[in-house]
Protein backbone atom coordinates (compact mmCIF):
# COMPACT_ATOMS: atom_id res chain seq x y z
CA UNK A 1 0.00 0.00 0.00
CA UNK A 2 1.62 3.29 -1.40
CA UNK A 3 1.41 6.60 1.69
CA UNK A 4 -1.12 8.08 0.06
CA UNK A 5 -4.05 6.10 1.47
CA UNK A 6 -7.72 6.01 2.17
CA UNK A 7 -9.68 7.10 4.79
CA UNK A 8 -11.74 3.95 5.83
CA UNK A 9 -12.89 4.31 8.85
CA UNK A 10 -13.09 8.51 9.49
CA UNK A 11 -10.73 11.01 9.69
CA UNK A 12 -7.18 11.28 8.56
CA UNK A 13 -5.17 14.16 11.28
CA UNK A 14 -2.09 15.84 11.79
CA UNK A 15 -0.10 16.64 15.03
CA UNK A 16 1.85 19.16 14.33
CA UNK A 17 5.07 19.43 17.25
CA UNK A 18 6.28 22.67 17.93
CA UNK A 19 7.34 23.80 21.37
CA UNK A 20 5.07 20.31 22.48
CA UNK A 21 7.83 17.27 22.36
CA UNK A 22 6.27 14.99 24.00
CA UNK A 23 3.88 12.30 24.18
CA UNK A 24 2.54 12.29 27.91
CA UNK A 25 0.11 14.78 28.86
CA UNK A 26 0.17 16.20 25.19
CA UNK A 27 -3.69 16.78 24.94
CA UNK A 28 -3.03 17.82 21.31
CA UNK A 29 -2.06 14.29 20.42
CA UNK A 30 -4.44 12.52 22.86
CA UNK A 31 -7.12 14.08 21.40
CA UNK A 32 -5.74 13.30 17.75
CA UNK A 33 -5.45 9.57 18.78
CA UNK A 34 -9.02 9.48 20.20
CA UNK A 35 -10.55 11.05 17.34
CA UNK A 36 -9.16 10.31 13.96
CA UNK A 37 -8.17 6.86 12.57
CA UNK A 38 -4.70 7.90 11.13
CA UNK A 39 -2.85 10.30 13.21
CA UNK A 40 0.54 11.59 11.43
CA UNK A 41 2.97 13.74 13.51
CA UNK A 42 5.10 16.56 11.57
CA UNK A 43 7.48 18.45 12.84
CA UNK A 44 9.36 21.23 10.84
CA UNK A 45 12.94 22.45 11.42
CA UNK A 46 12.15 25.63 10.16
CA UNK A 47 15.66 27.29 8.60
CA UNK A 48 14.31 31.03 9.89
CA UNK A 49 15.25 29.46 13.60
CA UNK A 50 18.78 28.62 12.78
CA UNK A 51 19.47 31.98 10.64
CA UNK A 52 21.55 35.20 12.54
CA UNK A 53 18.82 38.00 13.45
CA UNK A 54 19.32 41.70 13.36
CA UNK A 55 21.70 41.51 16.29
CA UNK A 56 24.03 39.29 14.57
CA UNK A 57 23.61 36.46 16.17
CA UNK A 58 22.43 33.42 15.25
CA UNK A 59 18.50 32.71 16.50
CA UNK A 60 19.55 29.04 17.80
CA UNK A 61 23.18 28.35 18.69
CA UNK A 62 24.15 24.56 18.38
CA UNK A 63 23.78 23.84 22.07
CA UNK A 64 19.97 24.02 21.59
CA UNK A 65 20.15 22.76 17.92
CA UNK A 66 21.88 19.55 19.88
CA UNK A 67 19.09 19.34 22.47
CA UNK A 68 16.80 19.52 19.68
CA UNK A 69 17.99 17.25 17.59
CA UNK A 70 18.14 14.81 20.70
CA UNK A 71 14.18 15.64 21.25
CA UNK A 72 12.88 14.76 17.86
CA UNK A 73 14.73 11.40 17.91
CA UNK A 74 13.59 10.90 21.56
CA UNK A 75 9.85 11.85 20.18
CA UNK A 76 9.88 9.69 17.05
CA UNK A 77 10.72 6.60 19.30
CA UNK A 78 8.05 7.09 21.51
CA UNK A 79 5.44 7.72 18.59
CA UNK A 80 6.94 4.53 17.01
CA UNK A 81 5.34 2.79 20.07
CA UNK A 82 1.72 4.12 19.33
CA UNK A 83 2.56 3.02 15.87
CA UNK A 84 2.52 6.82 14.80
CA UNK A 85 4.86 8.17 12.24
CA UNK A 86 7.06 11.42 13.01
CA UNK A 87 8.02 12.97 9.22
CA UNK A 88 10.29 15.67 10.13
CA UNK A 89 10.91 18.34 7.32
CA UNK A 90 13.83 20.57 6.95
CA UNK A 91 11.97 23.69 5.35
CA UNK A 92 9.18 26.56 6.50
CA UNK A 93 5.96 24.91 7.76
CA UNK A 94 4.06 27.39 5.50
CA UNK A 95 5.31 26.17 2.05
CA UNK A 96 4.60 22.24 3.17
CA UNK A 97 1.16 21.90 4.67
CA UNK A 98 -0.91 21.65 1.55
CA UNK A 99 1.40 19.30 0.04
CA UNK A 100 1.10 16.89 2.99
CA UNK A 101 -2.31 17.56 3.76
CA UNK A 102 -3.21 16.34 -0.07
CA UNK A 103 -0.91 13.36 -0.01
CA UNK A 104 -2.63 12.05 3.11
CA UNK A 105 -5.81 12.92 3.20
CA UNK A 106 -6.13 15.51 6.43
CA UNK A 107 -9.15 16.60 8.08
CA UNK A 108 -7.65 17.79 11.04
CA UNK A 109 -4.76 19.24 12.45
CA UNK A 110 -3.83 19.34 16.05
CA UNK A 111 -1.51 21.90 17.38
CA UNK A 112 -0.15 24.26 20.26
CA UNK A 113 -1.62 27.67 20.10
CA UNK A 114 1.34 30.64 20.06
CA UNK A 115 0.85 34.02 20.44
CA UNK A 116 4.30 35.64 20.24
CA UNK A 117 4.96 37.74 16.72
CA UNK A 118 6.89 35.11 15.02
CA UNK A 119 5.69 31.81 15.89
CA UNK A 120 1.67 33.61 15.45
CA UNK A 121 2.67 34.87 12.09
CA UNK A 122 3.76 31.31 10.69
CA UNK A 123 0.55 29.93 11.96
CA UNK A 124 -1.89 32.27 10.44
CA UNK A 125 0.01 32.29 6.95
CA UNK A 126 -0.87 28.17 7.50
CA UNK A 127 -4.14 28.33 8.33
CA UNK A 128 -4.94 30.66 5.48
CA UNK A 129 -3.64 28.84 3.49
CA UNK A 130 -4.81 25.14 3.74
CA UNK A 131 -8.38 24.15 2.26
CA UNK A 132 -11.56 25.55 4.21
CA UNK A 133 -12.44 21.77 5.11
CA UNK A 134 -9.36 21.46 7.01
CA UNK A 135 -10.47 21.76 10.79
CA UNK A 136 -7.56 23.71 13.04
CA UNK A 137 -7.53 22.38 16.97
CA UNK A 138 -5.75 24.60 19.47
CA UNK A 139 -4.23 23.75 22.36
CA UNK A 140 -2.69 25.33 25.32
CA UNK A 141 -0.64 22.25 26.36
CA UNK A 142 2.46 24.61 27.33
CA UNK A 143 0.70 26.18 30.70
CA UNK A 144 0.66 24.77 34.38
CA UNK A 145 -2.50 26.70 34.73
CA UNK A 146 -5.43 26.51 32.06
CA UNK A 147 -6.02 29.74 29.97
CA UNK A 148 -9.67 28.94 30.83
CA UNK A 149 -9.18 28.42 34.49
CA UNK A 150 -7.63 31.34 35.79
CA UNK A 151 -10.16 33.67 38.05
CA UNK A 152 -9.42 36.57 35.61
CA UNK A 153 -9.61 38.19 32.34
CA UNK A 154 -6.14 38.33 30.15
CA UNK A 155 -7.00 41.75 29.86
CA UNK A 156 -7.46 42.20 34.17
CA UNK A 157 -4.07 39.94 34.95
CA UNK A 158 -2.19 41.70 37.60
CA UNK A 159 1.22 43.46 37.05
CA UNK A 160 2.54 42.16 39.74
CA UNK A 161 3.80 38.28 40.61
CA UNK A 162 2.14 38.28 44.05
CA UNK A 163 -0.64 39.17 43.32
CA UNK A 164 -1.11 37.41 40.18
CA UNK A 165 0.09 34.50 42.32
CA UNK A 166 -2.14 34.61 45.13
CA UNK A 167 -5.79 34.67 43.08
CA UNK A 168 -4.46 31.87 40.87
CA UNK A 169 -3.21 29.72 44.26
CA UNK A 170 -6.58 30.49 45.96
CA UNK A 171 -8.95 30.06 42.74
CA UNK A 172 -7.52 27.84 40.20
CA UNK A 173 -7.04 24.03 40.41
CA UNK A 174 -4.31 22.35 38.12
CA UNK A 175 -6.26 19.97 35.72
CA UNK A 176 -4.93 16.38 35.67
CA UNK A 177 -2.22 14.89 33.35
CA UNK A 178 -3.51 13.01 30.15
CA UNK A 179 -2.68 9.59 29.79
CA UNK A 180 -1.62 8.07 26.94
CA UNK A 181 -4.58 5.75 25.34
CA UNK A 182 -4.41 3.39 22.46
CA UNK A 183 -2.19 2.17 19.70
CA UNK A 184 -2.95 2.86 16.46
CA UNK A 185 -3.05 -0.58 14.99
CA UNK A 186 -4.29 0.34 11.33
CA UNK A 187 -2.17 3.93 10.96
CA UNK A 188 -0.16 5.48 7.96
CA UNK A 189 2.88 3.25 7.30
CA UNK A 190 6.04 4.15 7.84
CA UNK A 191 6.78 7.35 6.18
CA UNK A 192 10.55 8.14 4.29
CA UNK A 193 12.38 10.98 7.08
CA UNK A 194 15.08 11.95 8.46
CA UNK A 195 16.27 14.15 11.34
CA UNK A 196 18.80 16.23 10.51
CA UNK A 197 22.25 16.34 11.96
CA UNK A 198 24.00 19.49 13.32
CA UNK A 199 26.10 19.63 10.01
CA UNK A 200 22.78 19.94 8.06
CA UNK A 201 21.75 22.38 10.16
CA UNK A 202 25.37 24.12 9.70
CA UNK A 203 27.00 23.45 13.10
CA UNK A 204 30.24 21.64 13.62
CA UNK A 205 29.90 18.90 15.84
CA UNK A 206 31.00 19.58 19.66
CA UNK A 207 32.56 17.84 22.44
CA UNK A 208 30.70 19.06 25.67
CA UNK A 209 32.62 21.05 28.07
CA UNK A 210 33.49 18.58 31.27
CA UNK A 211 32.66 21.54 33.61
CA UNK A 212 29.06 22.15 32.68
CA UNK A 213 25.69 22.28 34.95
CA UNK A 214 23.53 21.18 32.32
CA UNK A 215 25.19 17.51 30.34
CA UNK A 216 21.81 16.22 30.09
CA UNK A 217 20.16 15.46 26.31
CA UNK A 218 17.69 16.07 25.10
CA UNK A 219 13.63 14.42 24.91
CA UNK A 220 11.08 13.64 26.79
CA UNK A 221 12.52 10.05 28.34
CA UNK A 222 15.81 11.93 29.66
CA UNK A 223 13.44 14.34 31.09
CA UNK A 224 11.06 11.87 33.04
CA UNK A 225 14.50 10.36 34.16
CA UNK A 226 16.03 13.91 35.58
CA UNK A 227 12.16 14.58 37.53
CA UNK A 228 12.15 10.41 38.97
CA UNK A 229 16.34 11.80 39.69
CA UNK A 230 15.05 15.24 41.40
CA UNK A 231 12.48 14.72 43.41
CA UNK A 232 12.30 10.53 43.95
CA UNK A 233 15.49 8.98 43.82
CA UNK A 234 17.50 11.92 45.52
CA UNK A 235 14.97 13.92 47.02
CA UNK A 236 16.73 17.25 45.91
CA UNK A 237 13.78 18.25 46.41
CA UNK A 238 13.79 18.59 50.36
CA UNK A 239 16.21 21.38 49.92
CA UNK A 240 15.41 23.09 47.00
CA UNK A 241 14.80 26.39 48.24
CA UNK A 242 18.66 26.61 50.21
CA UNK A 243 20.34 25.67 46.62
CA UNK A 244 18.13 27.14 44.26
CA UNK A 245 21.18 29.76 44.07
CA UNK A 246 23.72 27.92 43.38
CA UNK A 247 26.49 28.13 40.58
CA UNK A 248 28.01 24.82 40.19
CA UNK A 249 26.94 20.97 39.50
CA UNK A 250 24.12 19.54 38.83
CA UNK A 251 21.95 19.36 41.52
CA UNK A 252 21.64 23.39 42.72
CA UNK A 253 18.36 23.26 40.94
CA UNK A 254 15.76 20.95 39.06
CA UNK A 255 17.28 21.84 35.50
CA UNK A 256 13.62 20.87 34.06
CA UNK A 257 14.23 24.35 32.01
CA UNK A 258 15.19 23.40 28.79
CA UNK A 259 12.76 20.28 28.76
CA UNK A 260 9.52 22.54 29.50
CA UNK A 261 10.69 25.14 27.11
CA UNK A 262 10.46 23.08 23.73
CA UNK A 263 7.98 20.96 26.11
CA UNK A 264 9.25 17.69 26.09
CA UNK A 265 8.19 17.86 29.52
CA UNK A 266 4.80 18.99 30.61
CA UNK A 267 4.86 21.24 33.59
CA UNK A 268 1.51 19.82 35.12
CA UNK A 269 3.51 16.17 34.83
CA UNK A 270 5.92 18.12 37.84
CA UNK A 271 3.23 19.29 39.91
CA UNK A 272 1.52 16.20 40.07
CA UNK A 273 4.88 14.69 41.05
CA UNK A 274 5.64 17.55 43.76
CA UNK A 275 2.01 16.67 45.02
CA UNK A 276 2.62 13.12 45.49
CA UNK A 277 6.07 13.62 46.95
CA UNK A 278 4.20 15.87 49.32
CA UNK A 279 2.03 13.51 50.31
CA UNK A 280 4.39 10.69 50.52
CA UNK A 281 7.18 12.53 52.33
CA UNK A 282 5.33 15.81 53.54
CA UNK A 283 5.80 19.09 52.77
CA UNK A 284 7.89 22.08 53.21
CA UNK A 285 9.12 25.57 51.82
CA UNK A 286 11.27 24.00 49.19
CA UNK A 287 8.58 21.26 48.25
CA UNK A 288 6.65 24.51 48.15
CA UNK A 289 8.84 26.58 46.18
CA UNK A 290 9.58 24.45 43.33
CA UNK A 291 5.72 25.26 42.51
CA UNK A 292 5.82 28.99 43.17
CA UNK A 293 9.35 29.05 40.53
CA UNK A 294 6.48 26.95 38.45
CA UNK A 295 4.17 29.77 38.44
CA UNK A 296 6.78 32.30 37.64
CA UNK A 297 6.99 30.37 34.55
CA UNK A 298 3.74 30.61 33.58
CA UNK A 299 3.28 34.14 34.77
CA UNK A 300 4.92 34.94 31.93
CA UNK A 301 3.50 33.41 29.52
CA UNK A 302 -0.18 35.57 30.57
CA UNK A 303 2.12 38.72 30.30
CA UNK A 304 3.32 37.57 27.05
CA UNK A 305 -0.93 36.73 26.09
CA UNK A 306 -1.53 40.33 28.02
CA UNK A 307 0.96 42.05 26.18
CA UNK A 308 1.75 41.23 22.83
CA UNK A 309 4.71 42.64 21.11
CA UNK A 310 5.05 45.04 23.75
CA UNK A 311 7.51 42.70 25.59
CA UNK A 312 9.84 42.90 22.69
CA UNK A 313 9.98 46.45 22.96
CA UNK A 314 12.16 49.04 24.18
CA UNK A 315 10.25 50.77 26.59
CA UNK A 316 8.88 47.17 27.71
CA UNK A 317 5.22 46.80 28.86
CA UNK A 318 6.08 49.97 31.61
CA UNK A 319 6.52 52.16 28.93
CA UNK A 320 9.29 53.69 30.60
CA UNK A 321 12.52 55.23 28.59
CA UNK A 322 15.54 55.50 29.82
CA UNK A 323 18.98 56.43 27.88
CA UNK A 324 19.74 53.35 26.26
CA UNK A 325 23.17 52.69 24.46
CA UNK A 326 24.31 49.69 22.27
CA UNK A 327 28.62 50.47 22.26
CA UNK A 328 29.37 47.55 20.55
CA UNK A 329 32.86 47.15 22.18
CA UNK A 330 31.16 47.44 25.98
CA UNK A 331 28.51 44.42 24.12
CA UNK A 332 31.67 42.33 22.54
CA UNK A 333 33.08 42.62 26.09
CA UNK A 334 30.08 41.34 28.22
CA UNK A 335 30.25 38.49 25.52
CA UNK A 336 33.25 37.25 25.68
CA UNK A 337 33.73 38.01 29.87
CA UNK A 338 35.84 40.68 29.08
CA UNK A 339 34.45 43.23 31.73
CA UNK A 340 35.88 44.80 34.82
CA UNK A 341 33.65 42.35 36.74
CA UNK A 342 34.97 39.09 37.34
CA UNK A 343 31.87 37.38 38.27
CA UNK A 344 29.90 38.09 35.10
CA UNK A 345 32.87 37.36 33.14
CA UNK A 346 32.36 33.63 34.49
CA UNK A 347 28.96 33.66 34.48
CA UNK A 348 29.45 34.89 30.36
CA UNK A 349 32.09 32.23 30.36
CA UNK A 350 29.64 29.70 30.96
CA UNK A 351 27.10 30.27 28.74
CA UNK A 352 29.38 30.64 25.91
CA UNK A 353 30.82 27.82 26.32
CA UNK A 354 28.15 25.57 27.31
CA UNK A 355 24.79 27.10 26.46
CA UNK A 356 23.72 27.17 30.22
CA UNK A 357 23.57 29.55 32.92
CA UNK A 358 22.08 29.49 36.63
CA UNK A 359 19.23 32.37 38.04
CA UNK A 360 21.82 33.74 40.07
CA UNK A 361 24.43 34.26 36.77
CA UNK A 362 21.38 35.49 34.56
CA UNK A 363 19.94 37.64 36.90
CA UNK A 364 23.79 39.49 37.47
CA UNK A 365 24.86 39.46 33.89
CA UNK A 366 21.39 41.31 33.04
CA UNK A 367 21.35 43.62 35.43
CA UNK A 368 25.12 44.35 34.56
CA UNK A 369 24.32 44.80 30.81
CA UNK A 370 21.11 46.88 31.45
CA UNK A 371 21.41 48.66 34.72
CA UNK A 372 25.17 49.18 34.61
CA UNK A 373 26.25 49.70 30.95
CA UNK A 374 23.02 51.09 29.94
CA UNK A 375 23.14 48.86 26.78
CA UNK A 376 19.80 48.13 24.91
CA UNK A 377 18.13 44.96 26.89
CA UNK A 378 16.87 43.65 23.62
CA UNK A 379 20.45 43.19 22.53
CA UNK A 380 21.45 40.83 25.36
CA UNK A 381 17.83 38.68 25.24
CA UNK A 382 18.74 38.10 21.36
CA UNK A 383 22.30 36.56 23.00
CA UNK A 384 20.53 34.99 25.29
CA UNK A 385 17.75 33.53 22.72
CA UNK A 386 20.94 32.66 20.52
CA UNK A 387 23.22 30.82 23.31
CA UNK A 388 20.75 28.84 26.00
CA UNK A 389 19.75 25.17 25.71
CA UNK A 390 16.27 26.49 28.02
CA UNK A 391 15.78 29.87 25.76
CA UNK A 392 11.71 29.92 25.66
CA UNK A 393 10.42 33.61 24.22
CA UNK A 394 8.50 34.49 27.29
CA UNK A 395 10.29 33.31 30.11
CA UNK A 396 13.57 35.47 28.34
CA UNK A 397 11.81 38.49 27.37
CA UNK A 398 9.83 38.72 30.57
CA UNK A 399 12.63 38.39 32.43
CA UNK A 400 14.89 40.60 30.93
CA UNK A 401 11.86 43.08 31.01
CA UNK A 402 12.28 42.76 34.68
CA UNK A 403 16.17 43.19 35.01
CA UNK A 404 16.31 45.84 32.53
CA UNK A 405 13.63 48.24 34.61
CA UNK A 406 10.46 48.05 31.84
CA UNK A 407 8.49 45.19 33.19
CA UNK A 408 6.95 43.86 36.23
CA UNK A 409 9.36 44.84 38.96
CA UNK A 410 7.53 48.12 40.02
CA UNK A 411 11.66 49.01 42.34
CA UNK A 412 13.84 48.85 39.24
CA UNK A 413 16.61 47.19 41.29
CA UNK A 414 20.61 47.26 40.54
CA UNK A 415 22.49 44.45 41.07
CA UNK A 416 25.58 45.23 43.22
CA UNK A 417 27.52 42.83 41.33
CA UNK A 418 30.54 42.49 43.88
CA UNK A 419 28.36 41.84 46.75
CA UNK A 420 26.57 38.94 44.82
CA UNK A 421 30.09 37.52 44.02
CA UNK A 422 30.73 37.67 47.45
CA UNK A 423 27.44 36.43 48.88
CA UNK A 424 27.03 33.87 46.24
CA UNK A 425 30.54 32.58 45.43
CA UNK A 426 32.10 33.60 48.30
CA UNK A 427 35.43 31.21 47.67
CA UNK A 428 35.43 32.36 44.37
CA UNK A 429 35.18 28.42 43.34
CA UNK A 430 32.56 29.66 40.40
CA UNK A 431 35.30 31.98 39.24
CA UNK A 432 37.97 29.79 39.51
CA UNK A 433 36.06 27.08 37.53
CA UNK A 434 35.50 29.64 34.58
CA UNK A 435 37.88 31.87 34.92
CA UNK A 436 41.35 31.79 33.80
CA UNK A 437 43.05 34.60 36.40
CA UNK A 438 40.88 35.32 39.65
CA UNK A 439 42.20 37.78 41.72
CA UNK A 440 40.71 37.30 45.09
CA UNK A 441 39.02 39.75 47.07
P1 LIG B 1 14.68 25.80 38.95
O1 LIG B 1 15.21 26.79 39.91
O2 LIG B 1 14.79 24.39 39.30
O3 LIG B 1 13.14 26.19 38.74
C1 LIG B 1 12.17 25.24 38.26
C2 LIG B 1 11.48 25.80 37.06
O4 LIG B 1 10.78 26.99 37.41
C3 LIG B 1 12.42 26.19 35.95
O5 LIG B 1 12.77 25.06 35.16
C4 LIG B 1 11.58 27.22 35.20
O6 LIG B 1 10.66 26.60 34.33
C5 LIG B 1 10.81 27.90 36.31
N1 LIG B 1 11.50 29.14 36.69
C6 LIG B 1 12.41 29.30 37.66
N2 LIG B 1 12.80 30.59 37.73
C7 LIG B 1 12.11 31.24 36.77
C8 LIG B 1 12.07 32.59 36.34
N3 LIG B 1 12.81 33.55 36.89
N4 LIG B 1 11.26 32.89 35.30
C9 LIG B 1 10.50 31.96 34.70
N5 LIG B 1 10.49 30.68 35.08
C10 LIG B 1 11.29 30.32 36.10
N6 LIG B 1 14.11 30.45 31.93
C11 LIG B 1 13.80 29.70 30.87
O7 LIG B 1 13.24 28.61 31.02
N7 LIG B 1 14.10 30.13 29.59
C12 LIG B 1 14.72 31.33 29.37
O8 LIG B 1 14.94 31.69 28.21
C13 LIG B 1 15.09 32.10 30.49
N8 LIG B 1 15.75 33.28 30.33
C14 LIG B 1 16.06 34.03 31.44
C15 LIG B 1 16.69 35.27 31.26
C16 LIG B 1 17.04 36.04 32.36
C17 LIG B 1 17.68 37.40 32.16
C18 LIG B 1 16.75 35.58 33.66
C19 LIG B 1 17.11 36.40 34.86
C20 LIG B 1 16.10 34.37 33.85
C21 LIG B 1 15.74 33.58 32.75
N9 LIG B 1 15.08 32.35 32.91
C22 LIG B 1 14.74 31.63 31.80
C23 LIG B 1 14.57 31.93 34.23
C24 LIG B 1 15.50 31.03 35.08
O9 LIG B 1 16.77 31.57 35.14
C25 LIG B 1 15.56 29.60 34.54
O10 LIG B 1 14.26 29.11 34.34
C26 LIG B 1 16.27 28.68 35.54
O11 LIG B 1 17.54 29.16 35.84
C27 LIG B 1 16.36 27.29 34.94
O12 LIG B 1 17.01 26.42 35.81
P2 LIG B 1 16.21 25.26 36.55
O13 LIG B 1 15.32 24.55 35.62
O14 LIG B 1 17.20 24.46 37.30
O15 LIG B 1 15.31 26.14 37.53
Amino acid sequence: MSDVEETRMGNNAIVWFTNNLRVKDNNALQDAIEKNSKVLGVYFFDPRHFKKTKYGFKKTEKFRAKFLIETLKDLQRNLRLLNIPLLVIHGKPEEHFNDIILTYNIRHIYHLNEWTQEEASVLEHCKSNTPKKVKWNTYYDQFLFHPEDIPFEIKEMPKVFTTFRKKIEKHTSIRTERYSVGFLTDNFLKVDTRIPTLQDLGYEAFEVDSRTAFPFSGGETDALQRLYHYIWKTQQIRTYKETRNGLIGLEYSSKFSAWLANGSLSPKTIYHHVEAYEKNHGSNSSTYWLKFELLWRDFFKYISLKHGNDIFKLEGILGKHYSWEDDQKKIEQWIKGQTNEPFVNANMNEIANTGWMSNRGRQNVASYFSKHLHLDWRIGAAYFESMLIDYDVHSNYGNWLYVAGVGNDPRDRVFNIQLQAKNYDPDNEFQNLWLENVISL
